[in-house]
């Protein structure tokens, strides 16, 4: 296939669910590690084409929704510091924190910005030498990279107020994390395309190895997702788990190395704190101390220690997110789903972020498929 159209063909797209239909025989559950496939398979209808006994559950793969109420927490203590112009994604200004949202502190005076990349934040660093410009770093190895680009760049070109508030997080530790805890029984997982492009496929060879899980990296076209469940239920099928590639056309075994050496550049592996699955060893990426003084966390430390004291983390009441992003339950099943809980008035991370599960299912769930005939 060439053409992004053969990625969405509705022909294509029933002879897969097709082969899916007769070469699953027993009742298997898969996880999508990343909020675009979740929100791929809603919205292009894709649970309705496969057979009841294939069970698509969504897992901790939407950078918003995994960033815990402790980061949300630092990152607003930094925007009401009055030298610092805070500057975040547009998804995070809702997410609540403990007491408040960047949203809320914005309104009450707090210079918080949406940038659409952190080169957007080195130029308002560059435009505005008496204030501290923090980005609030958040998401996998896909938005690393880049990252660790603004840094290299800041330092190559003397920009010393430009400063990462780093909550970036790998996807590998989380999945044996969550392969460890056992609380879900998983036959496959449908491994994340983007972070693929970055890793690579060889990661996640423990998983075959190790617990026995079919692994395919996938797309983000219904004809991708199809693709990579036709594979996974093949591997389940014949009893033999291993790590395939179904996204030839975006990700290779080894990864991209220039930006794999960028992050080793940049970053030092460190333990992180997921919403749900609490801290992880391993699974978190920190500014390596001779970028330091890039690091807000270092730069910092003082103001945050001052306004963390003795402000315990709350999380929001009756939100369920922990339990949506470890698999354990659906979002249709938390009581505060459509009622309590909308896109208009979330109350958890999972409802506010375009990639969470909650948004996804409140948005598509129960639609039929929308895929273009031809
Ligand atoms: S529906 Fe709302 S409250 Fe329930 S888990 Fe999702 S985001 Fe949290």
């Amino acid at each position: 296939m060439k053409f992004l159209d053969e990625y969405q063909s509705s022909r294509l797209a029933a002879k897969l669910a097709h082969r899916i239909s007769v070469s699953s025989k027993k009742p298997i559950r898969l996880m999508e590690f990343c909020g675009g496939h979740t929100h791929a398979i809603l919205r292009h209808g894709i649970r309705q084409l496969v057979p009841r006994t294939v069970e698509l559950l969504p897992g901790p793969g939407c950078p918003v929704c995994v960033t815990a109420t402790s980061d949300l927490d630092r990152a607003i203590a930094l925007a009401r510091s009055p030298e610092v112009i805070l500057t975040t994604f547009g998804d995070m200004m809702r997410v609540p924190g403990s007491y408040s949202s960047l949203q809320r502190a914005k309104a009450e005076g707090a210079d918080v910005r949406v940038v659409y990349s952190t080169m957007d934040a080195i130029e308002m660093a560059r435009v505005n030498p008496g204030k501290s410009v923090v980005f609030s770093g958040i998401g996998f190895e896909t938005t690393a990279p880049t990252i660790a680009a603004s840094i290299v760049k800041a330092q190559r070109e003397g920009i010393s107020n430009f400063h990462v508030l780093c909550s970036l997080k790998l996807t590998p530790p989380v999945m044996k994390a969550l392969l460890d805890l056992g609380e879900v029984k998983l036959d496959g997982i449908i491994c994340p395309g983007h972070v693929s492009v970055i890793i690579g496929s060889r990661p996640y060879e423990f998983i075959p190895l190790d617990h026995g899980v079919a692994c395919v990296v996938s797309g983000f076209e219904p004809v991708d997702i199809l693709l990579a469940i036709s594979r996974l239920v093949a591997q389940i099928e014949s009893g033999q788990p291993k790590v395939e590639i179904a996204y030839g056309r975006g990700v290779k075994p080894q990864g991209n190395s220039e930006a794999l050496q960028l992050m080793e550049e940049v970053f030092r592996i460190d333990s992180a704190d997921w919403r749900g699955m609490g801290v992880v060893p391993g699974s978190g990426l920190s500014i390596d101390p001779k970028y330091e003084r890039f690091d807000a966390d270092v730069v910092f430390a003082d103001t945050l220690e001052l306004a963390l004291r003795n402000t315990p983390v709350i999380e929001p009441p009756g939100c369920r997110c922990g339990e949506v992003l470890r698999g354990v339950t659906t979002p249709p099943d938390c009581p505060l789903f459509g009622k309590g809980c909308t896109p208009e008035k979330p109350v958890g991370p999972c409802m506010v972020s375009s990639e969470g599960a909650c948004a996804a299912h409140y948005q598509y769930g129960g639609h039929p498929s929308l895929l273009r005939a031809g």
